[in-house]
């Protein structure tokens, strides 16, 4: 019988690459994609070679390649997908119980293949066959995304905002003191960590107020996902359903009114893509290892568990970025600065306690235990603290600054998920004239008319459009 192609364990293998892909088309770098596919293609092909070279065994080898792509990276997908489901109070399905299944999955068909005594090119065929059949359906989900009619360019609203913010219309031009959009990821509302976790964080809020901060009480974000939370207070406005968020990140109203006026930009990465790099930024600082692509494939698969501690990823990333950050506020220049950075803490991985110790490995993932999150979340309060009190300290000219959370703890199971931290930090004359609760959109409405004399109303969350709660 003729020998198939063998062309299955490098298709199975792509296929988990442009499946994270197509769920996450326009949130990851294509980059980022291509690096990810390059590795999987070219591990596949450095595995063939042996057999190749040997004249032996190719379909064997062939097959359990592809039971290999299989089995290790849909653990991530089915681990995520069952891991929340308890069966008379007990938590069943915890790495310790899964990982241990697949590895005797995956060792049972491999001793399988290399025992038998069949002749494999029939199911060499099949997985051929199938492999193709399964490649196709990421392929059409990416090719339907891309034909769709999404809002990538600025359109009527966008120009309108941008000329109202411009010199022509602004009031004034020569007071530009620095401004930082400082995102904390997740970090939970006052009234989110009372009720829930039945903590009470007012002494943070009463020490950012005896600095000059005003700290909202009821303020909401109109969206839950990171992504789009950012993309409007950035935009400073409601986003449609099929806006490309991430676009729209990197080309923001707000970055090209301040660089109307002469600011530069200084833009402190997080791993999402999204907020990764800018391509308008002046300065560009990221202390991230990987990209959140290849680490979200990581995460989908058998290493689930171990990416992130093995990489002290959140701890380097968060501690750096503060660290450079009261660097940056220290730092003079001719211009004025637009200091943005976003950064995923407390969201998880849970990797400080309460002192910024080192959370137990087992822990850094676990949203049951109440205390897990909290002792982050206190831990990064007290951070914020100390890293405004340096910016106010390092800043020749009083600054402006926005701290903030993009949403609330989304994994509480509560009613507070849109509830948001934030407090702004603004000139005595518009400082006494702020409202209870802003809606992030208006974030810049509200600076740019203190310090620019411009007259943008404010939107609230009129005009919002619900969107449907997603994993990051
Ligand atoms: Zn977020």
């Amino acid at each position: 019988m003729k020998k198939p192609p063998i062309i299955h364990p490098f298709l199975f293998g792509l296929y988990f690459v442009l499946f994270l892909y197509s769920i996450n088309l326009f949130e990851v770098e294509l980059v980022n994609v291509l690096s990810a596919a390059i590795a999987v293609v070219g591990f596949a092909g450095v595995v063939m070679l042996i057999p190749l070279m040997l004249k032996r065994g190719v379909g064997k080898t062939a097959l359990m390649l592809s039971v290999f792509f299989l089995v290790f990276f849909s653990y991530g997908h089915l681990y995520l997908y069952i891991y929340e489901i308890d069966i008379f109070g007990l938590t069943l399905f915890r790495h310790r119980f899964l990982l241990p299944i697949f590895v005797l999955v995956l060792a049972s068909a491999g001793f399988a293949i290399v025992r038998s005594k069949k002749d494999l090119i029939n199911l060499n065929k099949i997985f051929n066959a199938t492999a193709v059949f399964l490649i196709v359906l990421p392929l059409a989900s990416i090719g339907m995304g891309f034909a769709g009619d999404l809002v990538s360019g600025r359109d009527e609203q966008d120009a309108r905002i941008r000329a109202a913010g411009g010199l022509e219309n602004g009031g004034r031009v020569s007071d530009r003191p620095d401004i930082y959009y400082l995102i904390f990821d997740e970090f939970a509302s006052l009234r989110q960590i009372k009720q829930t976790y039945d903590y009470d964080n007012s002494a943070f809020a009463q020490k950012l107020n005896q600095k000059g901060f005003h700290v909202t009480s009821g303020s909401r974000t109109s969206y839950l996902e990171s992504a789009w939370s950012i993309s409007a207070a950035l935009n400073m406005r409601h986003l449609q359903d099929n806006t490309d968020v991430k676009n729209k990140i990197h080309y923001s109203n707000v970055v090209d009114i301040l660089k109307s006026r002469g600011y530069k930009y200084i833009h402190f990465g997080s791993v999402s893509s999204y907020t990764a790099k800018s391509p308008r930024a002046d300065i560009n600082i990221n202390f991230s290892y990987m990209n959140d692509f290849a680490l979200n494939l990581l995460k989908s698969s058998m290493l689930h568990y171990f990416v992130h501690i093995s990489f002290n990823f959140t701890q380097d990333l968060v501690l750096n970025t503060l660290d450079a950050l009261v660097e940056m506020s220290k730092t003079k220049m001719p211009e004025p600065k637009f200091v943005f950075a976003h950064i995923l803490c407390p969201h998880g991985p849970f990797v400080f306690g309460p002192s910024g110790e080192a959370v137990p490995f087992k822990d850094a993932m676990n949203r049951v235990d109440k205390s897990v999150y909290l002792g982050q979340y206190i831990y990064t309060s007290s951070r914020i603290d100390q890293l405004v009190t340096d910016i106010l300290a390092n800043s020749a000219k009083p600054p402006a600054i926005i701290l903030q959370s993009d949403h609330g703890v989304r994994f509480a199971a509560d009613e507070y998920a849109q509830n948001i931290f934030s407090a702004y930090y603004l000139p005595t004359e518009c400082a006494s004239s702020l409202p209870k609760s802003i809606n992030p959109v208006d974030n810049f409405r509200i600076i740019f008319n203190c310090l620019f004399g411009t007259t943008y109303e404010l939107l609230g969350d009129r005009d919002a459009k619900a969107r449907p709660l997603h994993s990051d």
